[in-house]
């Protein structure tokens, strides 16, 4: 076992530190930019191969991993945590899907041009009436000769408003017990007849990331765009939430760190008492707490993308980094509002906005309560998600 990065993802950190600090960072302090998605920032990002890392070179990526995934997550989100949606839809649970369930027809078609961002991507799981009780979803998608014929909709799906492509759950056999049998996944296209989108605004945080509802009313998919097999969506979606979870943690890690950051500045910068506020020790015990849950979380991280690396399935692993990290990203940006005071409350500092995106790290990609659940019922033995490595 050893603890340090190999000389390819000390560069792509680098690489990543670099454009996060150059390219995002000195425009996330302008409001435009605080409500507004900006294509040629993710299109810059595509350029830098930030979206290829876990593809091999056939399909546009470099093969350098999942730790190299994360690393680079890591690095964006400390600049502006909403990019770290595009790693889904560009980058795992599209693409990566695609790539272990799809036919060689699929893969060819969309993979490179998703990670290389000619066509943005969604994957849609949650509906109106059912998030974290996946397995009753109600879309419905009937065969109709060379066709399924969808009805239902989608709810909270990133990407949504600017989709060209990408994958849907829905129920192909909705009799069938037990309910996620009856599961399908299926590769949709933005101008499929029956298809409507609308842009959900208003969010509380996450504002450079567009988020939207699919309708589907009559929408015909060809069958030759169903990927695995039909009532195999649920192992497939579980499947990928095992990889997007890294990814998730990895935006956590993120957003915790430049909350880190930011505290330690403004510790050395404001006085109080006649003294710098970073001699107080409360706030100091702030400043360590939110320092080793950080670099727990990162360690927590590594492994499960270590796991993944080594095709291990990780699910109980990356699902206890998510749980860490997100539970440690939320406490860190309430413990940042905290120690600045006032100006903590006022859009003029980042750590507002960390707060108000931090928040989202315990709702997707399973919340916070279900990765309890998960982590609990293996340990119970309940449930067993673990795999002997
Ligand atoms: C900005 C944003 C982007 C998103 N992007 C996507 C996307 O691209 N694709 C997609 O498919 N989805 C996306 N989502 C949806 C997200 O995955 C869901 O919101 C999440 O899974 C929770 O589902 P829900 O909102 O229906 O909440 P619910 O499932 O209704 O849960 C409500 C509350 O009850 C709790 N709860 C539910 N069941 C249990 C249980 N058994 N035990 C204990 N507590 C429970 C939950 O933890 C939560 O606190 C996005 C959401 C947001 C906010």
């Amino acid at each position: 076992m050893d603890f340090f990065l190999t000389e390819e993802q000390k560069i792509v950190q680098r690489l990543a530190r670099d454009f996060a600090e150059k390219e995002i960072m000195p425009k996330v302090s302008t409001d435009d930019h605080a409500h507004r998605f900006q294509n040629e920032i993710v299109k810059k990002m595509a350029d830098h191969g930030f979206f290829g890392s876990v593809f091999p070179e056939h399909y546009g990526g470099s093969n350098l991993g999942h730790i190299a995934h994360a690393i680079i997550v890591e690095e964006i989100c400390r600049a502006e945590s909403s990019l770290r949606h595009f790693f889904n839809m560009q980058a795992l649970t599209c693409p990566l899907t695609i790539l272990n369930w799809g036919t060689d027809q699929q893969k060819k078609k969309y993979i490179k041009k998703l990670i290389q961002c000619e066509l943005f991507g969604v994957n849609a799981m949650t509906e109106p009436n059912a998030g974290s009780d996946f397995a009753s979803i109600q879309t419905t998608a009937i065969k109709d000769g060379n066709s399924f014929v969808v009805n239902g909709s989608k709810m909270w799906i990133s990407n949504a408003p600017i989709m060209d492509a990408g994958v849907v759950y829905v129920k192909t056999d909705p009799k069938i017990i037990p309910k996620h049998r009856g599961i399908s996944c299926f590769i949709i296209e933005k101008d499929m007849p029956g298809l409507k989108r609308k842009e959900i605004k208003n969010k509380l945080g996450h504002h450079c990331a567009p988020t939207g509802e699919l309708i589907f009313e009559d929408c015909r998919i060809p069958e030759q765009n169903l990927v695995g097999e039909l009532g195999q969506g649920f192992k497939i979606a579980m499947n990928a939430l095992d990889f997007g979870r890294i990814s998730v943690a990895a935006g956590a890690v993120g957003v915790a760190q430049a909350c880190i950051d930011e505290s330690i500045r403004y510790c050395n910068e404001r006085e109080a008492f006649g003294k710098r506020i970073g001699e107080f020790q409360m706030n100091q015990q702030k400043i360590a707490d939110m320092i080793a849950g950080t670099e727990a979380s990162r360690v927590l991280l590594y492994k499960a993308a270590f796991l993944a690396d080594q095709n291990i399935r990780n699910t109980l692993e990356s699902t206890i980094a998510k749980h860490i990290a997100a539970e440690t990203c939320v406490k860190s940006a309430r413990f940042a509002v905290e120690i600045f005071g006032g100006y903590g409350y006022s859009e003029e500092y980042p750590v507002a906005r960390l707060y108000r995106d931090a928040i989202m790290y315990q709702t997707g990609e399973g919340s916070s309560n279900i990765t309890s659940m998960i982590i609990a019922l293996d340990g119970l033995g309940w449930k067993k998600v673990k795999v002997e490595y």
